[in-house]
């Protein structure tokens, strides 16, 4: 034991993990070491014999299990961005033992019992805004956690919760072997009719890692997405789609269908047991919109806004598809491919054009460069701080005033290994920890298009949108100045922790932003006006059917959170009834997008990927702010800074929005800004 690296102290540049002291076999015993101190912890707490307060109860639960805390977000992070079959053990063996430790403090009836006294005396206590949330949280959460359970009701919530725990990690891993076990391998150069020479490089280098002849294409987006817009071969798009749209659907032991189910059903029963009629409302207690019927009318209003564009984007493209030689039904696997046709027609604008422009160096460069000069923070390379694999870079952060503000790590190519998507994770949350600010560890994980033997990495645009996206969120964690954990960085309400990711993503369609940076990744030459119009017109574009898109996604996750009664049919259906009023396409057998719905079953989206939507509201609104005063104006970013990104979950979101903003979100500014008004 002694000679875990995990439980030793991390002797390393500014405690960071030790990653090149961790092997797999480290993590079982640490967490159970870590659980064992976590638990004599607790025990120290509930055997306190002064009166029950805040600081003796509340703000010292939010500090137990440190070491616990440190290890699991290690392990956890690695088995998204970096795992292995070993790992994947691991994470499956673990993963009972923190259910079942945090179902022991949640069920602690004198823990409880010490909370509840703090949470009814919160009135006339003294606290201050962060102190009460802090203390409202503590106590909600263990309502949930089925702290007001009777006795013989505890057994079986411990149960449920346990094999939910375990249902949505398989869940997860069932879409990453999928995903990995699909390739498309071409031999035949016809077969590559349509495509663009980055993605056949890049497809050609795969075939060479694979040790195969020809082209090897697969599911992941760099090379997913690309060829399903630019290949003329029907066929194969309707080869690689289906593969996609069937994953972890396909009847073999990585088959999800059953989990999906499961996994709602034994939502509900919980839901239930703690005395709320659906999963839904149970989750959407502490969300801005913080009932089901707010979501329903929410979702409501922008589908009938969008309706009559997402029509009208089908038809455009249609008839587009139609003059110029398609026959028959616009399937799923066209719909990409002629929308990058009929944009390149109408805008002279695609990714290929974009691209060059983009070189990941430059946009890395870049971004740093707008937190500067919003923030006047600054980002300076550190490669003493241990990594996971060669690839990934680490950044000191720093304020103006010189003083450390976080730890940056950025993982942005696909490996075998990595989840697909991109995501902002950390290490270590911020807090205040005997008077010391402890600042926090924060991570981007990626899987941006690698660099050929031939060009550097060069970002597609909404490779582009998606780093700006999650350097949004990083900075939510790197500019928190919170004092609890639980509070700090982006622990807040799910429907608001979008708002700093997709503020960010505006500043792609700025002229002013662009023009400070990106040119030409060869010839150095700026990138001409006219195409940056055109990245603004092209805005627009489709965007009625992008929302419907979203809508159904939102749909289909609140169908299966609201269910009243365990679910009497199969996924398949399920869904089709779920989606039905977004749908335009044919229906295909053999198609689901619940079986790989990671979001939902696996993540911690359930009942809340309508949060996307609702803050595209905030955000759109946010940023129209940014565009009244000036995008790059100081005193409208400082005060973004103060009031949204250094909050983290202190405040009541509106509250804070409101601050900002000087009143409540309004709904026009993303109609205007999506062209649906
Ligand atoms: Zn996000």
């Amino acid at each position: 034991m002694m000679n875990n690296p995990l439980l030793q102290e991390w002797n390393t540049p500014f405690g960071t993990p030790p990653f090149h002291l961790i092997e797999p076999g480290h993590f079982k015993p640490a967490v159970e070491e870590a659980i064992k101190s976590a638990s004599e912890e607790i025990k120290i707490l509930t055997d306190n014999s002064e009166q029950p307060g805040f600081e003796n109860t509340i703000a010292a639960l939010d500090r137990v299990g440190e070491t616990l805390g440190k290890i699991t977000s290690v392990l956890f992070n690695l088995n998204s961005a970096d795992t292995n079959k070993t790992l994947q053990v691991v994470a499956q063996e673990v993963s009972p033992l923190l259910t079942h430790f945090s179902n022991d403090i949640t069920l602690n009836e004198k823990l409880f019992e010490r909370i509840k006294i703090v949470s009814e005396s919160i009135e006339n206590s003294g606290l201050n805004t962060e102190q009460k949330i802090l203390t409202e949280r503590k106590f909600r959460n263990f309502m949930l956690g089925g702290a007001a359970l009777k006795q013989e009701d505890r057994k079986q919530f411990r149960v449920i919760s346990e094999e939910l725990a375990t249902l949505s990690l398989k869940f997860e891993e069932n879409i990453l072997e999928e995903t990995n076990s699909f390739e498309l391998h071409i031999t035949d150069k016809e077969e590559l009719a349509g495509l663009p020479e980055s993605l056949i490089e890049m497809a050609y280098m795969e075939a060479e890692r694979r040790k195969k002849q020809g082209w090897v294409f697969t599911l992941h987006f760099p090379s997913y997405i690309p060829f399903m817009q630019y290949s003329e071969r029907r066929d194969l798009r309707e080869k690689m789609l289906k593969a996609y749209s069937s994953r972890a659907f396909r009847g073999n032991d990585f088959d999800n269908s059953q989990n999906a189910l499961k996994i709602a059903d034994l939502r509900l029963e919980i839901a239930r047991m703690l005395g709320f009629s659906t999963f839904a409302e149970m989750i959407l207690v502490d969300r801005m919109a913080d009932t089901k019927e707010k979501v329903e009318i929410f979702l409501e209003k922008l589908f009938q806004a969008s309706k009559p564009a997402a029509f009208r984007d089908f038809d455009n493209i249609r008839s587009f598809a139609e003059s110029s030689g398609h026959k028959g039904a616009i399937e799923r696997w066209d719909w990409a491919y002629w929308s990058e046709k009929l944009k390149k027609k109408l805008y002279n604008i695609d990714d290929e054009i974009l691209k060059p422009y983009f070189s990941l160096e430059n946009v890395e460069a870049a971004i740093f460069g707008l937190a500067t000069s919003l923030y006047g923070i600054r980002f300076s390379k550190n490669d003493s701080i241990p990594i996971y694999t060669g690839e990934v870079k680490t950044f000191e952060v720093y304020d103006r005033d010189d003083s450390l503000l976080s730890i940056l790590y950025i993982d942005y190519h696909p490996r075998p290994g990595k989840n697909g998507g991109a995501w902002m994770t950390s290490y270590r949350e911020q807090k205040i920890e005997n008077g010391n600010d402890v600042r926090p560890l924060i991570s981007i994980v990626a899987n941006f298009t690698r660099p050929t033997k031939t060009r550097p990495s060069l970002l597609s645009f909404n490779e582009l949108t998606t780093f700006l996206h999650e350097f949004g969120h990083s900075l939510h964690g790197i500019l928190t100045k919170c004092t609890y954990e639980s509070l700090s960085g982006t622990n807040v309400a799910r429907d608001f922790v979008e708002l700093p990711s997709q503020f960010m993503e505006n500043f792609a369609f700025e002229k002013e932003w662009l023009d400070t940076w990106a040119s030409h990744y060869r010839s150095g030459e700026k990138i001409p006006d006219e195409i940056i119009m055109k990245i603004k017109e092209a805005s627009t574009f489709n965007e009625g059917y992008a929302c419907y898109r979203q809508l159904g996604f939102s749909f289909l996750d609140m169908a299966w959170h609201t269910i009243t009664n365990p679910v009497d049919t199969n996924i398949s259906d399920f869904e089709s009834q779920a989606m039905a009023k977004t749908e335009l396409f044919p229906p295909i057998k053999g198609l689901n997008m619940s079986a790989s719905f990671g979001h939902i079953f696996g993540g911690g989206y359930a009942s809340g990927y309508y949060g996307y939507k609702w803050a595209e509201v905030l955000d759109a609104d946010a940023f129209s702010y940014f565009t009244e005063t000036g995008i790059f104006n100081k005193e409208t970013a400082a005060s973004f800074r103060k009031n949204i990104l250094e909050k983290g979950g202190t405040e009541k979101p509106l509250d804070l929005y409101i601050r900002f903003r000087g009143k409540e979100p309004s709904i026009d500014a993303l109609l205007k800004r999506s062209g649906l008004k």
